[in-house]
């Protein structure tokens, strides 16, 4: 008896744990009517678009923005979704990517540290790491991607600008 109560406790910690229907993602329509939460409070340190890379310094397209941040600011998803990925990458450093579903997708670079794992559900707002300068980058940045039907594009125009 003893044991089914302790089961019971452990499914309803399980179940809370989870963000409630973070991992229904259908419904998303493009980018049209679209707020995505901003991951940091930090202005937009470098846009979508050809750029002279800072420290290659060649011309380079920069395939994201980069939000200003001071190291361990706490980087919150754009949007609900599933983690699909969450680990180093190359000139990203680590590395968190969310499936917000319909095509939808979003990432984050240069995390000094990663706060979840692949296949976490989290919602909009959710910290999924401390910001840093992990990767290629010779400052605390988040590099936040959006892509559209595996496409890059500028996120910008539908990141909500409203202080916080
Ligand atoms: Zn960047």
């Amino acid at each position: 008896m003893l044991l089914r109560r302790v089961c019971i406790a452990c499914a309803l910690f399980v179940a809370s744990a989870e963000v409630a229907g973070a991992c229904d993602t259908a419904g998303f329509k493009g980018l049209d009517g679209l707020r995505l939460h901003r991951p940091v409070p930090g202005p937009i340190a470098s846009g979508f678009g050809m750029r002279q890379h800072p420290l290659l310094r060649i011309p380079k397209f920069h395939y994201g923005l980069d939000f200003a941040a001071a190291r361990g600011d706490p980087v919150q998803a754009t949007a609900k979704g599933r983690i699909s990925f969450a680990g180093p990458k190359g000139e990203y450093g680590n590395l968190v990517m969310i499936e917000h579903g319909d095509g939808l997708a979003s990432t984050y670079g240069h995390l000094s540290r990663i706060g979840v794992k692949e296949g976490d559900c989290v919602g909009p707002g959710a910290v999924i790491g401390p910001a840093g300068s992990t990767g290629m980058t010779a400052e605390v940045i988040v590099h936040l991607e959006v892509h559209v039907q595996g496409k890059h594009v500028d996120p910008a125009p539908v990141i909500d600008d409203t202080p916080r």
